[in-house]
């Protein structure tokens, strides 16, 4: 085989560039952009051809060297973060982007942060507004706090209020609340950030009144309560309700602070979840400032919610770290339309996806999943499908021990493994993420909206079509 012949027979830039399909490329993806997949391609070729030793191999993909050249400038030129389709039936699934957004809400964002808006102006005075002032007065109505602002996520609202009401005094938190959220977020080391000390009381699962009283000193500057969103001490426990501490602290003039994590607003226990202490019930037990994510149970864009006393509130607004943290106005804005929607709590819980999906009645997943089955059995995939009854999560460090009855479709390839379907799956269009157990595909349909059904029949034939 004679090396020097296949080199010659790659075609030379100029003559690439003459050609039709590549001079298209050019109008669409700019010169730059083309010339450099010209160049990464044509020496992929030779490295090739180099350590080729079968001719006909190397001649086909000479030939092919317009297509590996396109197929690299459209890959550039595509976005990598995508619609994904959500079977694993984790309702806030954190590495999906957690609270999927109210489309209708989106519809009106578009036109919002697409042009100028009144972010941070008055409209009524016509000079410089708060971007705060969009959604104060809401919240306030919501729970009862006298003022409230918002931050880039509560990790960032817990770093402000410790730094604006503890910086270099120490912080009172119960042993049993030294919680860490997934991504690394510990409330140890985010008191240290924000200058303020740590002072730990009581024990793992008991933490008594006395222990808060004995702790307090001169230095104290604030109670800090943190909800174990993510996990539970059970059995033989005890811990001190705000209820409790807002007169100790008040003692003292110094605030009661809860991060409450999720931060609900709908008393999720009428709708047969475990009960959640909503932020309402946090300020009616005297919390003297709150916070919460926006993205969590909320079902909104993330931000981190903060609300309490105007005093407080104030001094957060006037912090230089804010001007850090501050939210954008796409944030501002989805966050007045969510809050909105709590005006009207049945609407809420149709609209708010977040909501729709974990009041969704184990019925109504059933008859979904059957519908998503029929369609599939329509279409002749060589898989076995099935229905089965399985439990949603609501994930996102919210509810820990809440399992939801739901209904999943199951897939049993036929021409392939679990794992090998699984992977192909996540290469789709659409890219589906299910869960996976027992050599079996699981599809749990409370996190799948029924306007994919279709689509996902698609999808999976065409993935059966590359497997013959
Ligand atoms: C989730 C959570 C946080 C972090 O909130 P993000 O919005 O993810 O930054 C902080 N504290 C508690 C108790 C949480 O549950």
């Amino acid at each position: 085989m004679d090396k020097n012949q296949l080199y010659r027979r790659i075609p030379k830039v100029d003559i690439l560039l003459e050609k039709e399909e590549i001079k298209e490329l050019i109008t669409r993806y700019g010169r730059e952009s083309v010339m450099e997949a010209v160049r990464e391609e044509t020496e992929a070729l030779r490295a090739f051809i180099g350590k080729c030793r079968d001719e006909e191999a190397a001649l086909e993909k000479t030939e092919q060297l317009p297509r590996a050249i396109r197929e690299r400038v459209v890959r550039l030129h595509t976005p990598n973060m995508r619609t994904v389709i959500n079977g694993t039936g984790t309702v806030l699934h954190t590495n999906l982007g957690r609270a999927p957004i109210c489309r209708e809400h989106m519809e009106r964002l578009t036109d919002l942060v697409s042009g100028y808006s009144n972010l941070e102006y008055s409209l009524e005075e016509g000079k410089r507004g708060e971007r705060y002032s969009h959604f104060e007065k809401l919240l306030c109505r919501l729970t009862g706090a006298e003022a409230a602002m918002a931050v880039n996520n509560n990790a960032a609202a817990v770093m402000l209020i410790l730094s604006s009401l503890a910086k270099g005094g120490e912080v009172v938190v119960s042993r049993g609340e030294l919680v860490e959220i997934g991504g690394k977020f510990r409330i140890p080391d985010v008191m240290e950030q924000s200058g303020a000390s740590l002072v730990e009381v009581g024990t793992t699962n008991k933490t008594h009144y006395t222990d808060y009283e004995d702790a307090v000193t001169e230095e104290t500057k604030a109670l800090l309560k943190v909800h174990t969103s993510n996990y539970r001490i059970v059995g033989f426990t005890e811990s001190v309700p705000i209820q409790e501490l807002a007169p100790l602290a008040h003692k003292h003039g110094i605030p009661v602070i809860e991060d409450l994590g999720s931060g609900v607003l709908i008393d999720l226990g009428k709708y047969g979840l475990t009960y959640e202490p909503t932020v309402q019930d946090s300020i009616r037990q005297g919390a003297d400032v709150v916070c919460f994510s926006g993205d969590k149970l909320l079902g909104g864009p993330q931000a981190g919610i903060i609300i309490g006393k105007k005093e407080y509130i104030d001094r957060m607004k006037k912090n230089q770290l804010t001007r850090a943290l501050r939210i954008d106005k796409f944030t501002a804005a989805a966050l007045e339309l969510v809050l909105m929607e709590y005006l009207h709590e049945e609407k809420a819980l149709e609209r708010i996806p977040v909501l729709r999906m974990i009041t969704e009645p184990f019925a109504s997943v059933s008859e979904r999943a059957g519908k998503l089955k029929q369609i599939l059995d329509e279409r002749k995939l060589s898989l076995q499908t099935g229905l089965e009854e399985c439990e949603s999560q609501i994930g996102g460090g919210s509810l820990p021990l809440e399992r939801i009855p739901s209904m999943a479709v199951t897939l049993k390839p036929e021409s392939m493994t679990v794992p090998e379907m699984e992977e192909r799956m996540r290469h789709l269009p659409v890219p589906v993420i299910p869960r996976t157990a027992n050599d079996t595909i699981y599809l749990d349909v409370r996190t799948i909206e029924s306007r994919w059904f279709e689509t996902l029949a698609d999808m999976l034939e065409n993935l059966e079509g590359k497997t013959s």
